[in-house]
């Protein structure tokens, strides 16, 4: 069996993967495909429902005060949508921009205002969130393997890139008035983005903004303003239920803090790495490092080939090694990586 470790897309519970194979041949008794199945359908809303239910249950909120939407188009589209949907003629954004993915979306803010404000500095974003429409930072900087484990007491409405944190964090998502998470690292398979809106975060669109673009189309519809990608959103809701079933974020994120601090361990008592994040600064779903030369650094691939592991190679724009640490990763995996690493003489 492959083990990978890729960023996203990335593994999935091998009982997701058998429900799938059912469903792609016969769903839910139905007698044909999850594909074709025809959208304006009860079934169809029922997952829908079920999978937005058991997001704010696994967060700990209320369908009384957020609604949850299903959306293609990635998180690269909530990027977009963002400043479209929260458009103000007076005050300003902020974006704390500490990473890559961060620096995609206040780049996407630009396109669309410029009533935009940014940071790289932690300890000045409280104080510039003041009198801002709304506050946005990435939770766990994917590429760099860092993260904020602490949730930012803004002063505006805070929005969050949860892409590769989500569920393996214990957060107070109370705090957030948004966030967002393109599935295919932390719920499922690429082709939906799931967004959580407080309803008193009213949208306030850019005059003329495509309606395909608007939070209110999808908030409106229940996710089915275009047509859904049902196999994605069922592949959510399959990984929600099994979240649940492990004994939701507060398991998880145990559990995900256990496997990385494993990782980090042995890493950093190894004279042939060197790791990339400040420990302050550290990820417990990305851990990011560097060889200490080529010829490392070409024994760690060749190990990784013969030993069927896949996707540790860091991002295209930093290079060294990434190990991503996502819920479906096990101790085991874990164990059977540094097992594999300590063969490096
Ligand atoms: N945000 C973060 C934190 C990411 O890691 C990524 C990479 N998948 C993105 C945004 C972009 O996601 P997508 O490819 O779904 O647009």
């Amino acid at each position: 069996m492959i083990l990978n470790f890729g960023a996203g897309p990335s593994m999935l519970p091998n009982c997701v993967l058998e429900q799938l194979q059912t469903a792609l041949y016969d769903w839910e008794g139905s007698g044909y495909s999850i594909l074709s199945q025809p959208f304006r359908n009860a079934k169809v809303e029922d997952i829908i429902n079920e999978a937005s239910h058991l997001m704010l249950e696994l967060c700990g909120l209320s369908a009384l005060n957020y609604d949850v939407v299903f959306m293609q188009g990635g998180a690269r589209m909530q990027f977009a949508m963002l400043p479209l949907n929260y458009h103000d003629d007076t005050l300003s954004s902020l974006y704390y921009n500490a990473g890559y993915w961060p620096n995609v979306a206040l780049a996407e803010a630009l396109r669309v205002s410029n009533k935009v404000a940014t940071t790289t500095l932690l300890e000045n974003v409280v104080a510039l969130s003041y009198q801002k429409k709304y506050l946005h930072i990435t939770t766990n900087n994917t590429i760099e393997g860092t993260q904020l484990s602490e949730d930012i007491a803004a002063l505006c409405p805070l929005v969050a890139d949860m892409s590769s944190d989500i569920l393996a964090v214990n957060r107070d998502f109370a705090k957030y008035s948004l966030f967002y998470a393109c599935a295919q690292k932390q719920l499922g398979a690429a082709g939906n983005t799931v967004v959580v809106i407080a309803k008193k975060f009213e949208p306030t669109p850019l005059n003329n903004t495509p309606e395909m673009l608007l939070y209110t189309s999808f908030i409106k519809s229940n996710s089915l303003y275009t047509t859904p990608n049902l196999l994605s959103v069922f592949t959510t809701l399959l990984l929600l239920r099994w979240a649940k079933a492990q004994g939701g974020i507060a398991v998880l994120s145990k559990n995900t803090q256990h496997k990385a601090a494993m990782l980090y361990e042995f890493l950093d008592e190894q004279p042939h790495f060197r790791m990339i994040a400040h420990p302050s600064e550290r990820s417990v779903c990305n851990i990011t490092f560097k060889a200490i030369d080529d010829n490392v650094h070409q024994k760690v691939l060749a190990l990784c080939t013969k030993y069927s592991i896949k996707g540790i190679e860091g991002h295209r724009s930093s290079g060294g090694f990434r190990v991503s640490n996502y819920n479906a990763i096990t101790t085991e995996m874990i164990r059977t990586l540094i097992d594999v690493m300590s063969k490096i003489k």
